[in-house]
């Protein structure tokens, strides 16, 4: 069942808190933690809550595990490769704990969810201590005073449709670029996708706790605000308000930043909620509207709940209420039963919608949803052909659409050094498109204008129109 943790829960954590700060402080030297998130930018998030806890809890940070008192892998199981590379890791540090015996391991976030996984760790990797799902993630005070002072192993991953904890503090990653978790969990159950099992249902955040966190953050600097969840466009179902009110009230904050989320599902983009986000100046103009296939065959079998042909009325529709906006997409080649013909589907549509850019992926099955169950008779090598097919036709397109840019004059958030050549600025355009600049690294942190003087297939080129 999902459930809110209470405010008594939390005081109690926050006294476990206390409890390993005195540990830490009676030590010769502050302990070091090495915390490592891999995958999307929702684990991302945890790890800023992690660190947050942890920097109470009196631990001082590295970007290095070698030397640490504290390694904690927050992991991701969206992808086969993420997981073979936690292992990986995991075997390396059997040797920093044979140097460092009264170090701790931890691994925690959806990979654990994954009952076969866990399994696999307790078995072949007794160096670990803490093994926690994603659901108590807000007990981890607890569960590092109980291992430091027992010394034995711990496990909790308890069966649960989900948990809101508020109160949690954070470290975050950059103070001008903030990232707001919205919602939690999903209820979709595409076929090839693990996050349901691993995340649990969908979950809201109250409407007035998101308002004021990003209230707070423009008020400390931020210059961008990404809302986060599995599908925000279905935020706010259980507490009766919507993703279009969310979007309206944080587009209200007085300041000048931009309010960008992630992910979105196609069928839940409704006709309402593209009006809210024409009508919100600091919203973002890229839509990343995951198609996945330009098949409806295939988009059955993947259980998307939506056609070929209402994608490309979504698509019609962005374009029209919002004229400058950049579209961009997810694709999965190879998809279990996917024919050539249905390839050449997906293909067509890329030509059609003409993406700023994809993210591609070869089909990989997950342990535990259906689309690994399923029949996939086409060799890997033939899905590699296709793949390879697909680059090249959104290279075309992906090329045109930056072209398409140049002499605009357009708002960049400059947020760092740029890489397309010495001295240069880089920054996002409210398309979320990378334009490089030349400025002074004063900037950074602030809008400037700054019209497209040329393009390469990943960024843009420009200079700053002087007022
Ligand atoms: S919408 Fe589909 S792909 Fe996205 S998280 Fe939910 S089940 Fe996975």
């Amino acid at each position: 069942m999902t459930s809110r943790i209470s405010a008594e829960e939390m005081a109690i954590q926050r006294e476990y808190m206390k409890k390993v700060a005195q540990l830490n402080a009676e030590r010769d030297e502050p302990p070091i933690a090495h915390v490592h998130s891999f995958g999307c930018q929702q684990n991302v998030s945890d790890g800023e809550k992690i660190k947050g806890m942890l920097a109470e809890m009196g631990y001082g940070f590295s970007g290095d595990s070698d030397g640490a008192d504290l390694v904690l892998f927050n992991t991701c199981a969206v992808r086969e490769n993420a997981e073979d590379r936690v292992f990986g890791n995991l075997g390396a540090l059997k040797h920093n704990k044979r140097r460092k015996p009264d170090m701790l391991i931890g691994v925690c976030g959806c990979m654990v969810q994954q009952e076969h996984i866990t399994e696999r760790i307790k078995k072949s990797f007794p160096h670990v201590d803490m093994i926690f799902g994603t659901h108590v993630l807000h007990t981890l005070p607890q569960l590092i005073y109980e291992t430091l002072t027992t010394r034995k192993r711990h496990i909790s991953i308890p069966e649960s449709d989900g948990v809101i904890a508020e109160g949690i503090p954070l470290r975050r990653e950059s103070a001008l670029k903030v990232s707001i978790p919205i919602m939690y969990g999903c209820n979709n159950f595409c076929t090839y996708c693990i996050v349901p099992y691993v995340r649990g249902r969908e979950r809201s955040r109250a409407f007035e706790d998101v308002v004021s966190e990003a209230r707070q953050a423009v008020e400390n600097g931020a210059k961008e605000l990404l809302l986060l969840g599995q599908n925000v466009n279905s935020y706010g179902k259980e507490l009766g308000t919507s993703f279009a009110e969310l979007l309206r009230a944080i587009n209200a904050i007085d300041g000048e930043f931009r309010i960008c989320y992630m992910s979105s599902h196609p069928k839940d983009a409704t006709p309402e909620l593209i009006d809210a986000i024409a009508g919100c100046e600091k919203g973002t103009r890229h839509f990343h509207l995951p198609v996945q296939s330009g098949s409806s065959r295939i988009l059955k079998l993947m259980n998307r709940h939506y056609t070929r042909e209402d994608y490309l009325d979504l698509v019609r529709y962005v374009r029209e209420r919002v004229p400058d906006a950049a579209l961009t997409s997810d694709i999965i080649v190879g998809f279990p039963g996917e024919t050539y013909e249905d390839f050449k589907e997906t293909l067509s549509l890329i030509r059609e919608v003409r993406f700023d850019s994809l993210y591609t992926f070869i089909y990989s099955p997950r342990k535990g949803t259906k689309a690994a169950e399923m029949p996939d008779p086409v060799s890997a090598e033939e899905k590699g052909k296709w793949f390879r097919e697909l680059l090249e036709v959104q290279q075309e397109s992906g090329c045109a659409a930056y072209e398409g840019y140049i002499g605009r004059t357009m708002r960049v958030l400059c947020e760092g050094p740029g890489r397309t050549r010495d001295g240069c600025l880089t920054g996002k355009t409210q398309q979320n498109v990378i334009v490089d600049f030349d400025g002074d690294r004063s900037l950074i942190g602030s809008f400037v204008d700054v019209e497209i003087t040329g393009a390469l297939n990943w960024a843009l080129l420009g200079k700053i129109v002087e007022k």
